[in-house]
C-alpha cells in the first residue's frame, strides 16, 4: 500500500517536472521566435539607430516612443533627422497632420502663436501659410462638381464645359444666364420652394467666361484699386463662376443680408446642395470679403456637412478628403 502511494507520488512529481520543463521550453521558443522575427525585419535595428540620432537632436525618450509609434521609419529618415522641431509632439496629435509639412507648421505657428496646434495644422493644410495667389496649382481635371477653385487653385486657360444650360426667366434676371446642368434642377427647385414662402429669389450672375472674369477684375481694379479688386473679385481662372457652379442672387450689395430671402437661403440652401461660399467669419480662409449673395453648388451631402459644422469648403476638404 505504502509502495503504491509512493509510486503515485513519484509519477505525479515526474509529470509535474516534465510539465514545467515543457511549459518553459515552449515559452522560451516563443520568446526566441518573437525576438528573431523582430530581428529579421531590419526595421527594429533602424529604429534603434534613429533613436540614437533623435536623442542627439534633443528629443527625449517619451517623444521618441511616440515618433516610433506614429511616424514610419522612412518618414523619420526623410523629415526628422536634420533638425529638432519644437512642437512635433503637439502637431502629431492633429488628425490632419502630415509629416512632410512639419517645417511649415512650425513656421506658421511662430507667426500665429494665438492659434491652437490643431488650427495651425488645418490652416497649413489649406495652404494659408502661403500668400493668396502664390503657390498656385492649375487644376487638370476640373469637370467634377466638387472641383475646388480658390486663390490657390485655378482653372487652366481655355477650360470649357459641354453641359451648360440656360436658366430661363424668372429664375434668372435676363433669362440667358448659364449654369451647369448638374445644378439646374436643384436650383429651380430651391427658387420654387422659396416662392412658396413668398420669397423672391432670382439669379443675377452665373457662369462667366474667362474673358468676362478678366474684364470684371480689371474693371474693379481701375475703379477701386488693386486691394479692393483682390478682395471682392477673383482673378481670371480663380472664380467659381467660371466653373458654372456659382450663382449670385438678387443683388451684390451687403444690404442683401438684411432681406428675408437671405435669412431663408442661409438656413435652407444646403437641403438643395448649395452653400454660402464666402461667409463673414471665414474671410481669412476664403480670401474673399463677405458675400451673402454668392452660393456654390456642391451637392446635398457635402453642403449639409458644411452647414452643420459651419465650415468652408477649404476646411471640408482637409477634414474629409485628405
Ligand atoms: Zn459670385
Amino acid at each position: 500500500m505504502k509502495k503504491k502511494i509512493l509510486t503515485i507520488v513519484l509519477i505525479i512529481s515526474l509529470l509535474t517536472i516534465f510539465g514545467l520543463i515543457l511549459y518553459d521550453s515552449v515559452n522560451n521558443s516563443l520568446k526566441v521566435k518573437t525576438e528573431s522575427t523582430i530581428d529579421g525585419q531590419n526595421i527594429t535595428k533602424e529604429e534603434y539607430i534613429y533613436k540614437e540620432e533623435l536623442l542627439s537632436l534633443g528629443y527625449n525618450s517619451n517623444i521618441i516612443k511616440k515618433i516610433e509609434e506614429k511616424i514610419s521609419t522612412i518618414n523619420v529618415k526623410n523629415y526628422l533627422l536634420n533638425k529638432k522641431y519644437d512642437y512635433l509632439e503637439e502637431f502629431t496629435s492633429s488628425p490632419y497632420f502630415k509629416i512632410e509639412n512639419i517645417e511649415r507648421y512650425e513656421n506658421y505657428y511662430k507667426n500665429n502663436p494665438s492659434y491652437t496646434f490643431d488650427q495651425v495644422v488645418l490652416y497649413v493644410e489649406i495652404g494659408l501659410d502661403y500668400e493668396f495667389y502664390t503657390n498656385v496649382n492649375t487644376i487638370e481635371d476640373y469637370t467634377s462638381i466638387t472641383t475646388l477653385v480658390n486663390k490657390y487653385n485655378k482653372l487652366p486657360e481655355g477650360a470649357t464645359f459641354d453641359n451648360l444650360v440656360t436658366l430661363e426667366k424668372p429664375y434668372s434676371n435676363t433669362g440667358k444666364r448659364k449654369v451647369r446642368e448638374e445644378m439646374y434642377e436643384p436650383l429651380k427647385q430651391m427658387i420654387d420652394d422659396a416662392k412658396k414662402e413668398k420669397l423672391n429669389l432670382y439669379v443675377i450672375s452665373a457662369f462667366r467666361e474667362n474673358s468676362t472674369q478678366n474684364y470684371l477684375f480689371n474693371n474693379s481694379k481701375k475703379k477701386n484699386g488693386l486691394d479692393y479688386a483682390l478682395t471682392y473679385s477673383a482673378k481670371p481662372g480663380h472664380s467659381e463662376h467660371e466653373l458654372g457652379l456659382a450663382i449670385d442672387f438678387n443683388t451684390t450689395q451687403e444690404k442683401f443680408k438684411k432681406t428675408k430671402e437671405y435669412a431663408w437661403l442661409k438656413d435652407n440652401s444646403y437641403k438643395y446642395g448649395f452653400v454660402m461660399r464666402y461667409p463673414e467669419n471665414k474671410v481669412f480662409i476664403t480670401g474673399y470679403g463677405y458675400e451673402p449673395w454668392h452660393y456654390r453648388y456642391l451637392g446635398i451631402e457635402i453642403a449639409t456637412k458644411m452647414y452643420l459644422e459651419d465650415i468652408t469648403y477649404e476646411e471640408y476638404l482637409v477634414k474629409y478628403k485628405n
